[in-house]
């Protein structure tokens, strides 16, 4: 049988959570802080901010970008529900660019006849949250370019990506971005049973 994810929990993660459940603080406490510090310096993040999921680490996200009512975000549709339901919790409809068939990432130059077409239509998305698929980036760089014109918010969904790659940076770093989030869900790169975080250098 082929597991959809096996996590993998050794006798140091059980003392640092036995040490934690000792602790005065079950939440909020000291570990969050140091986490979301080790986060950083890891990823080259400036900030970090940790949250119960990634799917609350994505509304966030939208909700950081100003992302309301009327709004319209792009996505693609080969990502779990929640790189698109992010939007609807704002209120916002979704759209999807889709995506390269060899890259599995999104189509480049998809997203720029999209957003040629939606300018033509004043419909530009506020938003445009992208997914590295499996933990593979997508050109951040040409997408970063593309877009510069049309003042969308981009925001990272690298759920499945931390220990990732673009060019010499972590996926997380923000480099061509304004956010990345993370999940710390069983079936993701690292575990903290359920969790997530956001990213950013602003
Ligand atoms: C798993 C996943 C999420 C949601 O993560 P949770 O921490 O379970 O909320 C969001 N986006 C993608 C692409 C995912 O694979």
């Amino acid at each position: 049988m082929i597991f959809y994810g096996k996590h993998s929990v050794d006798e140091t993660d059980i003392e640092a959570v036995v040490e934690v459940l000792r602790h005065q603080f079950l939440t909020q406490g000291s570990v969050v802080p140091q986490f979301e510090e080790a986060l950083c310096q890891y990823t080259g993040a400036d900030y970090c901010t940790a949250v119960n999921s990634a799917t609350s680490g994505l509304h966030v996200a939208c909700l950081a970008a100003g992302v309301g009512s009327g709004d319209l975000v792009w996505t693609v549709p080969n990502s779990f529900v929640a790189s698109a339901n992010c939007a609807l919790f704002c209120g916002a409809s979704v759209d999807f660019v889709d995506i390269d068939k060899q890259s599995r990432n999104i189509s480049i130059s998809q997203l720029i006849a999209k957003l040629e077409n939606a300018k033509r239509l004043g419909k530009l998305p506020k938003a445009l949250i992208l997914v590295h698929f499996s933990g593979l980036s997508c050109d951040m760089q040409a997408i970063a370019e593309v877009i510069a014109p049309y003042e969308v918010v981009l925001i990272e969904d690298a759920a499945h990506a931390l220990g990732g790659q673009y060019q010499t940076e972590k996926i997380g770093s923000c480099q061509y971005s304004d956010m990345a989030v993370l999940s710390f869900h069983p079936v993701k790169s690292i575990t903290s049973a359920e969790g997530g975080a956001v990213l950013t250098n602003s």
